[in-house]
């Protein structure tokens, strides 16, 4: 069974007015091919222009982006509130 059929089975409760991660404008770079490569989401993205495309609401909440950038890149790295966020189901 390949990762995204593993991802697949959890769940997502997306708190859509308030995001938990914020990334910097005008992010650098070579900082954020760090964050493209790195997040096991696959969550940042470039669109064909080259700007960052971000969406906070796949997140695992595993905290790399926050450990390789938290303070070059991350405006804003907090876990979601309450009971959203991921949901991990095992199986
Ligand atoms: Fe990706 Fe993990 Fe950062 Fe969430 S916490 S955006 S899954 S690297």
């Amino acid at each position: 069974v390949n990762v995204d059929v593993k991802l697949g089975v959890n769940k997502f409760r997306v708190d859509e007015e308030n995001p938990h991660i914020v990334v910097v404008k005008n992010p650098d770079m070579s900082e954020l091919k760090k964050l493209i490569n790195a997040c096991p989401a696959g969550l940042y993205k470039l669109t064909d222009e080259g700007t960052l495309q971000f969406d906070y609401a796949g997140c695992l909440e595993c905290g790399t982006c926050r450990v390789l950038c938290g303070n070059t890149l991350l405006e804003k790295w907090e876990y979601p509130q309450g009971t959203l966020g991921v949901e991990y189901r095992y199986g």
